[in-house]
This record gives structure tokens, C-alpha cells and sequence, in this order.
């Protein structure tokens, strides 16, 4: 089971869009994918059809670790692939850090088979929960808008990442960064030339526009594979189609 980060600190640049059209993409490529949500939002969860207060939650799971594995926060989405619900007492594991508990969900995810893919929907935090991620996946996926901030929030995950790889977890991987939300404007030209300077061959390609669709699709949990040519969602699709080969590799281009 590959397992693959997704993350950034910075809120609102994509990353829970992104994990949910990526997992998409790889199922539809015929490979079984997990989307944990370790955002106490729990946005990922309810893009996936899955309402967050209701069952057993991963902050019920990381919470009281003796009582429940992973597998009993996982329910079937409505896109095809299983989800790991969040919930807002997820909020808890991010704020009671105990000491030495980096590997929690590392060892969680350990008693788990039967997929593909693992996918993590990071907060939009550098803490307790997405220091867990890093130490547990095998590869990290940077999130970032085209916006003014943009490549502080980049960077500060680099660093974070680094301490990861440096304590936790040596084997870590960057796939790169993806960059979303991009627009038509000077302002949004600018950023991903910035973006561009600073990571170079690190930027994956193509970067993905902002398109409404993709917000409308998210928010209804329906798959943007269904919306056809609607206001360019094809398009998008397959720009996810090209990050999602190099996020997980193997699929014949
Ligand atoms: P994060 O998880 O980083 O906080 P989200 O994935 O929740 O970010 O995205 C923030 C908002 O931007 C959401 O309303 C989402 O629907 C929207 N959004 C993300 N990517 C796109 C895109 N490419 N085009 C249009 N809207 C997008
Ligand atoms: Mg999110």
C-alpha cells in the first residue's frame, strides 16, 4: 500500500479538492484507494457523500487508540472509494499532544490492507496531526494557490518535512507541488513565476485553473467525472489525470 500526504498550512489552496479528485482519478484507473480525512473540518469526508457525526470517527480512533482501529472510522463514499471520516473532536489530537506519538497513525494505517492507495487530507496546520501524516506516508504531495502567500506556505511544509525526515521517517518523498486556483491575472501570473523560481522541476505540471465546476462538484459529493463537458469539467479532469500519474506512477499515458 503506497501512502501519499497531502498537505500545506495554509488554508483554502486545494488540498482537500485535490485529494478527492486524485483519489477519483486512481480509482477510476482501476486501483482501490483509502482517503483519509485528518482535517477536523471534515470537508473530505462529507465530499465523499459521509456524514462526520454519525459512527465512529479517526478522532474517536486517535483519541482512545485501544478501543478502535482504523478500519472502524471507514465507511463507503459516494465517489467510489472508501473514506476514514473526520470529525470536529479531531481537534483534540491536534491540541493534547502526547509526547512521542509522531507514529500513531503510522501504526494505525499499519493494521490496514486491502488497498491501492492511501491518500491523507491533511489540516491546514504544520501540527500534531499533519506531523503524523509525514511520519506515516511514504510520499508527500504540496497543495498551493496562486496567491501572494503562496510560496511562504511552500516552504514552511519543506521545513516541517525535513524535521520529519530528519526523526520519523527517512524514507519520505517530495512528488512536488501542484499548483491550484490558477487564474487569468497578472497577480496569479506572477505567483507561479515566484512558485517557479524558487522550486523549479519540483512544480508539477500542469498547474490546475479555477474552475466552478469543480467547487460545485465537491460540494454536491458528486464525481466531476460525471459533469462531462460541462463548463470545462472534462478538461479539468484530465489536467487531475496527469497530476495522479505522477503521483502514484504507473498508469500507460
Ligand atoms: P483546503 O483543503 O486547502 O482548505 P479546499 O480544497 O477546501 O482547500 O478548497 C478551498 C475552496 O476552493 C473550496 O471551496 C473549493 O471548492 C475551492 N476550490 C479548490 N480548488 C478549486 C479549483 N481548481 N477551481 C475552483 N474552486 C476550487
Ligand atoms: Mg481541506
Amino acid at each position: 500500500m503506497e501512502i501519499v500526504a497531502v498537505a500545506n498550512q495554509k488554508g483554502g489552496v486545494g488540498k482537500t479538492t485535490l485529494a478527492v479528485l486524485l483519489a477519483d482519478a486512481i480509482t477510476r484507473d482501476g486501483r482501490s484507494v483509502l482517503l483519509v480525512d485528518l482535517d477536523p473540518q471534515a470537508n473530505a469526508t462529507r465530499a465523499c457523500g459521509v456524514d462526520p457525526t454519525r459512527g465512529v470517527t479517526l478522532g474517536d480512533v486517535l483519541l482512545a487508540p485501544r478501543r478502535f482501529a482504523l478500519m472502524n472510522a471507514v465507511r463507503p463514499g459516494a465517489l467510489g472509494f472508501d473514506v476514514a471520516a473526520a470529525s470536529t473532536d479531531l481537534a483534540g489530537k491536534e491540541r493534547n499532544r502526547t509526547t512521542a506519538d509522531e507514529h500513531h497513525l503510522g501504526e494505525l494505517l499499519g493494521d490496514v490492507d486491502g488497498y491501492d492507495v492511501t491518500l491523507i487530507d491533511c489540516p491546514p496546520s504544520l501540527g500534531a496531526l499533519t506531523v503524523n501524516a509525514l511520519a506515516a506516508a511514504d510520499s508527500y504531495l504540496t497543495v498551493t494557490d496562486a496567491s501572494r502567500f503562496a510560496l511562504d506556505g511552500t516552504v514552511g511544509l519543506k521545513e516541517t518535512a525535513d524535521v520529519v525526515r530528519t526523526y520519523f521517517n527517512p524514507e519520505l518523498r517530495h512528488v512536488g507541488v501542484v499548483v491550484n486556483l490558477v487564474d487569468r491575472t497578472l497577480e496569479s501570473d506572477r505567483r507561479v513565476r515566484d512558485l517557479t523560481a524558487h522550486w523549479g522541476s519540483a512544480i508539477l505540471r500542469p498547474p490546475l485553473p479555477r474552475r466552478v465546476v469543480v467547487k460545485e462538484a465537491i460540494a454536491a459529493a458528486r464525481s466531476l467525472w460525471d459533469f462531462g463537458a460541462d463548463r470545462g469539467a472534462d478538461e479539468q479532469c484530465r489536467l487531475v489525470e496527469r497530476i495522479a500519474d505522477q503521483v502514484v506512477g504507473t498508469r500507460a499515458r
